[in-house]
């Protein structure tokens, strides 16, 4: 075992406790380094694929935005200086969405005016365009020879009071993206508003980084794997030796890693739980580094006699960046890599507090942005807002906590209030929170109506 130059921490539950600022500035850091030595293999992927994936070159503007005089409004496009409530403007044509001026038509003249829709470009000569609702047309009377194709004439005039600036109701051209601006900066996160961007310039498929692999190895003499059990218990109903026994739990905490993963754009590897017992551990986390250039064990990093994982981590020459943190849930959490060989890279590793809520916690604020970095994001943010709290509360001083909590949005102000749990195993109670209510280190005390920071899901 090697100790962290950067930490200065040691292995072992009785291992100094580092702030929580502190554990996310080490993991920022080795987010940093994986960013910075990052090689760029890429691959292709279809826009309909591409949520959460990172993007892997810059996206450049195809052309610029919008490439035409677009029109915001359906309306009259007209010149604002004829434009007066007693002054009607003679309605010289129509263009439609999708429809170009005709070239060689001539510009829209002084007293004329154009119907024109949403999403039509301006045409030569006018400079706004008059909402249709802001707007009265008029037709002259039909002619009276039946033999005439002439058709009546239509005038448009503003309804008194409503005026027109030049340029109102029109996006100029190339006033949203130059030709060859960058749009989205490599390792941007595709999120829906990224990929409508990509589909705007053309782009059917765009260069993404892979989205790494990720391990999940749960640990626990208690756990219960559902899957594996599939059939067995509908089948043999009351079969004592097959179905689950009341000192016994279903692992979840695998179940929340996939999905934890899967929304932070990994591929989740979900391996079989292991037990408390040093060779069956050891086997479970070597094929984890088999798989994956990161591996997330949950359970067995506490002070128990059986929590064995930190230990046969060691063994394994990990180097350990922290082994506990301040904080609430989530204490033991463990944070380190096991060194290259000759055969692969370095291997990160979590050793996440099998506590659900802990499990779930130490994930979203640690192992994210380190799986976010692996993936090639740059600039990963926590999801975090501020929220007025719904009611007083009391707690002790020393630990950041996360409180499941219900973030209520229908009021004019956010508002967020602690739902009553049984504590970090509580799966019950979190299910029904909506987000975790951050309550800093140095404080003692909330107050109703006081703004707090709130870790959105
Ligand atoms: P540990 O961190 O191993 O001391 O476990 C702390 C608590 O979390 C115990 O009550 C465990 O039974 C529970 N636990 C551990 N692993 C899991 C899991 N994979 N799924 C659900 N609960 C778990
Ligand atoms: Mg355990």
């Amino acid at each position: 075992m090697q100790k962290s130059p950067s930490s200065g921490v040691s292995l072992g539950g009785g291992a100094a406790l580092i702030s929580f600022t502190e554990a996310c500035s080490i993991v920022e850091a080795q987010a940093n380094a994986i960013l910075a030595a990052r090689v760029s293999e890429t691959a292709n992927c279809d826009l309909i694929d591409a949520l959460g994936r990172r993007l892997a070159v810059a996206l450049i503007a195809d052309r610029d935005q919008p490439p035409f005089p677009r029109v915001t409004r359906d309306g009259y496009a007209v010149r604002t200086k004829d434009l007066h409530p007693d002054t009607p403007l003679l309605v010289v044509g129509q263009i439609r969405a999708g429809e170009a001026w005709p070239a060689g038509n001539p510009s829209v003249g002084a007293g004329e005016a154009v119907e024109i829709m949403t999403g039509a470009p301006l045409p030569p000569g006018a400079d706004a365009v008059l909402m249709v609702e802001h707007a009265q047309e008029t037709q002259s009377e039909p002619s009276v020879d039946a033999s005439s194709e002439k058709r009546p004439q239509r005038w448009v005039r503003p309804l008194s009071g409503r005026t027109l600036a030049p340029g109102e109701n029109i996006v100029p051209s190339g006033s949203e993206a130059r030709r060859g601006d960058i749009l989205l900066e490599p390792g941007s996160r595709l999120g829906p508003e990224q990929i409508a961007l990509a589909a705007s310039c053309g782009f059917l498929s765009v260069p993404v980084f892979p989205g790494p692999n990720v391990a999940i190895l749960a640990t626990g003499d208690e756990l219960v794997d559902a899957s594996a059990q599939v059939g067995s218990i509908a089948v043999v109903p009351g079969d004592s030796s097959t179905a689950i026994q009341p000192h016994q739990i279903y692992d979840s905490n695998s179940h929340a890693l996939v999905a934890l993963v899967q929304q932070a754009g990994g591929n989740p590897m979900r391996q079989r739980p292991a037990r408390d017992e040093r060779d069956d551990l050891a086997a479970s986390i070597r094929s984890g580094f088999e798989a994956a250039p990161l591996l997330l064990l949950t359970g067995g990093v506490s002070m128990g006699k059986f929590d064995l994982v930190e230990e046969v981590l060691a063994g394994m020459g990990a180097e350990f960046f922290f082994t506990g943190v301040k904080m609430q849930p989530g204490k033991p959490v463990v944070f380190g890599r096991v060194p290259s060989d000759s055969d692969r890279p370095e291997r990160y590793f979590f050793g996440l507090p099998g506590n659900p809520v802990s499990t779930m916690v130490t994930f979203r604020v640690f192992v994210a942005p380190l799986l976010a970095a692996l993936a090639g994001e740059r600039n990963w943010q926590p999801k975090i807002a501020m929220a007025k709290l719904g009611v007083d509360f009391r707690t002790k001083q020393g630990l950041t906590r996360f409180l499941p909590a219900h973030l209520a949005t229908t009021s004019s102000v956010p508002t967020v209030t602690p739902v009553h749990t049984q504590g970090s195993g509580d799966l019950a109670a979190n299910g029904r929170a909506n987000c975790y209510l951050i309550v800093p280190e140095d404080c003692d005390l909330l107050s109703a109506n006081q703004m707090v920071r709130v870790l959105l899901r």
